[in-house]
């Protein structure tokens, strides 16, 4: 499997993502304000910023959810819509998208039956590796919310888009079950080398993620500052010094991006 990613990382010869000068607006509330990225494949971007900055709304203009009202999307060059009608996209919001009629298993083994199963994941090998071998087939209502968000968590990865988009998908979890869920996620796309854009308002899971943090400024949302993550992987321990420095620079660089706005991260 990693032979496979790896040959592909090789032959690609344009980046992953692609945003080109993004504006949107709702009537006359601009959400986006021109808004420029670039990630190259099997890369881990957090967007990270206010709540209301718009972070959701370029994650689903990302997915050729929603049309943007000036600019351009490319993934792996081609435009975001059609990267999504050929499945090349998986998506992860805040809350578990699960059908209630089926287990675990089940769910993750739909997305296989709508995005074709080409290439893909084992998605029992898949519930395990993110702890949930003896889950497999329980119903979603037998799951706890930690539980529920692993399961849509491998529904976006199980048939191996190019690109993976999760909006907040730890949100409404503990911060013991968001450490774990983030040691599980890297673990599989250091694996799999699947492209990644997670948004989240936490710095330190920022950190423990991503290669890159793209630090947005409250509304209309511009990023203001990118920054590279400088460590290695698996990444060291929140309490680690160097994770503590790393996460002091990302702190600042909101901080100075929020000006007046407040701080709400
Ligand atoms: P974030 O995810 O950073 O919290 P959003 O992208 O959800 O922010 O929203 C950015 C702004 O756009 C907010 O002010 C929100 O109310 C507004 N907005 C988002 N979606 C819509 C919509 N469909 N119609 C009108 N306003 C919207
Ligand atoms: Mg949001």
């Amino acid at each position: 499997m990693v032979s496979t990613a790896a040959a592909a990382l090789e032959q690609s010869t344009c980046p992953a993502v692609q945003v080109r000068g993004i504006r949107k607006s709702y009537g006359s509330l601009a959400a986006l304000d021109l808004v420029d990225l670039e990630l190259e494949e099997g890369r881990f971007l957090a967007l990270l910023g206010p709540s209301g900055c718009g972070k959701t709304t370029l994650l689903r203009i990302l997915a050729g959810l929603e049309g943007a009202s000036q600019g351009e999307i490319l993934i792996e060059g081609i435009p975001g819509g059609q990267a999504r009608a050929r499945r090349e996209i998986g998506v992860a919001f805040q809350r578990a998208a699960l059908v209630p009629s089926r287990t675990a298993l089940e769910n993750v083994r739909l997305t296989l039956e709508v995005c074709g199963g080409e290439g893909a994941l084992d998605p029992e090998a898949l519930l395990r590796e993110f702890g949930l071998g003896s889950f497999l087939n329980h119903y979603p209502h037998q799951l706890s919310g930690g539980m529920q968000q692993r399961v849509n968590i491998a529904c976006a990865l199980v048939h191996r888009p190019r690109l993976v988009l999760l909006d907040e998908p730890f949100g409404a979890l503990d911060e013991l079950t968001r450490e774990s869920m983030g040691a599980w996620l890297s673990r599989v796309l250091a694996d799999t080398r699947q492209t990644c854009v997670l948004v989240t308002h936490s710095v330190e899971e920022a950190v423990a993620l991503s290669d890159r943090v793209a630090v947005f400024s409250g509304r209309p949302g511009r990023i203001v500052s990118q920054l590279d993550i400088a460590l290695p992987r698996p990444r060291p321990p929140r309490i680690d010094p160097n994770f503590s420095r790393e996460a002091e620079r990302v702190r600042l660089a909101l901080y100075d991006a929020l000006g007046d706005a407040g701080v709400e991260a």
